[in-house]
């Protein structure tokens, strides 16, 4: 079916976006409750067109691990993207809050396998993953969002600020420094899932801002610097995994089939582990604990 605004009735903005808002919504024909993002862009018509025209193939991508498509449509200069309703929020809103390392091992797994779906079904790259990027319910399923599946709309966000919080790969802001547009391949996809997995861990941002006085400054940690690594209370096995992921040298990273088959997460293909537990865990323990934004680095 075809979705229309005068088909939502609208409640509660969910969260904020460099580009927009995002609303729960209940699409009223069929009584779903569903998340409406809005993403302001100053185009003209045939570009919008091409927007809702790629954004179909989401329709082909149903997967456990990525978050489902409703459908899209344009008004004036806006795209309108309506999709699954998360009721867990972002890896980021939860991170932090003591994770266990099943579940740790767990979410990641369900990354993985979001991230091979793209690539072997659709075959696409994310090119965007990062904690905010990962939405979790009550029900303890990990989803994927926010992947480069429309290349105009790609190419119609501007990449502000690379800088503040970059969960690029060191090969990626190096190319980007030097204007160049073929330095992305899948493994850099893999370096920010490994950033990803730190931040659930410990909190925030692996390269901590008021350790570095400037983006400058931070970049070249992550271009030039050792890679963050999980703090000492992780088992030998995890950290190894986010270290396969955190390599320099983006060739030598494993793919997503090698990172399946890595220990940590056969160690969870099938167990039954508490995500669900955790996530009503975090969402306690975030009522007296509300996430603190970090100051963005000038
Ligand atoms: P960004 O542009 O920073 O990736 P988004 O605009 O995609 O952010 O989303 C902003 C926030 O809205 C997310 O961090 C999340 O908390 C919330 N959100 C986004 N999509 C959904 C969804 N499908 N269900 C529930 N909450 C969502």
């Amino acid at each position: 079916f075809k979705v229309k605004m005068d088909d939502f009735e609208l409640f509660e903005e969910l969260g904020k976006g460099n580009y927009g808002t995002v609303q729960k919504v209940v699409h009223k024909p069929t009584g779903v409750t569903m998340a409406l993002k809005e993403i302001r862009l100053e185009l003209d018509d045939s570009k919008l067109k091409t927007i809702i025209t790629e954004l179909d193939i989401l329709h082909r991508a149903t997967s456990p691990y990525i978050i489902d498509f409703y459908g899209a449509f344009f008004i004036e200069s806006c795209v309108y993207y309506c999709m699954e309703f998360m009721d867990g929020g972002s890896l980021d809103y939860l991170a932090g809050t003591d994770i266990p390392e099943d579940v740790l091992a767990k979410v990641t797994r369900c990354m993985v396998e979001g991230l091979k779906f793209l690539k072997d079904e659709l075959k696409i790259m994310h090119r965007d993953v990062k904690p905010t990027n990962v939405l979790l319910n009550m029900k303890g399923y990990v989803k994927l969002c926010d992947f480069g599946v429309s290349g105009q709309l790609d190419r119609s966000l501007a990449k502000t600020n690379i800088g503040c919080q970059s969960y690029m790969a060191p090969e990626r802001i190096k190319g980007e420094s030097q204007g160049a547009t073929t330095s992305y391949t899948a493994s850099s996809d893999v370096w920010s899932l490994g950033l990803s997995i730190i931040e659930a861990a410990i909190g925030h941002y692996p390269y901590p801002p008021e350790t570095y006085s400037n983006v400058f400054a931070q970049l070249t940690a992550i271009v030039h610097g050792d890679p963050p690594t999980l703090p000492d209370q992780y088992s030998d096995l995890a950290k190894d995994f986010v270290g396969q992921c955190l390599r320099k040298q983006a060739h030598t990273r494993p793919n997503y089939k090698q990172l399946l088959a890595h220990p940590w997460l056969e160690s969870v293909k099938d167990k039954d582990v508490d995500v669900a537990g955790w996530v009503a865990r975090a969402h306690e323990y975030r009522k007296t604990h509300p996430k603190i934004q970090a100051p963005a680095l000038a």
